[in-house]
């Protein structure tokens, strides 16, 4: 990890901070482009506006996609408190930003809460292979 890298970690750490004062879970997030510049940065405000899916990580991935152009995108590096969860792991890869750095990772974070990380979901699948495929046959190609 470079001092510069450190630095950027800091201010997602102070971005959790600032999340945390505003009654929201303690997450900060930013994107850095190649030069070093700071192009964007958000916190979780997910209690505040009552939305599941502000985390910082989807706001600045949704974000990147909207306002970037691809290699843009591409050449920036986010920045954040803790290591993305799995929603904004599959947001950041559908933004195409170009990497992800992080201070505490999922499973330290896990170690701080008294009951540990999420339950998976029960899932069952796949089903009705010949019908679920006709709306996306061709799409893709
Ligand atoms: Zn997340």
């Amino acid at each position: 990890m470079t001092p510069e890298a450190e630095e950027f970690l800091r201010r997602a750490i102070d971005l959790a901070a600032t999340a945390r004062k505003s009654g929201n879970p303690p997450f900060g997030s930013l994107l850095v482009g190649p030069d070093g510049t700071v192009v964007a940065e958000d916190h979780n405000t997910s209690i505040t506006d009552n939305d599941i899916s502000a985390h910082p990580e989807f706001k600045l991935a949704k974000w990147a996609a909207r306002e970037l152009d691809p290699e843009t995108a591409a050449g920036t590096t986010m920045y954040t408190s803790c290591q993305p969860c799995g929603m904004c792991a599959g947001a950041i890869a559908r933004s195409g930003l170009g990497r992800v750095v992080y201070a505490l990772s999922g499973d330290q974070l896990d170690g701080l809460k008294p009951g540990g990380g999420f339950a998976p979901v029960p899932e069952e699948g796949p089903a009705l292979h010949d019908e679920a495929r006709v709306p996306v046959d061709g799409y893709y190609s």
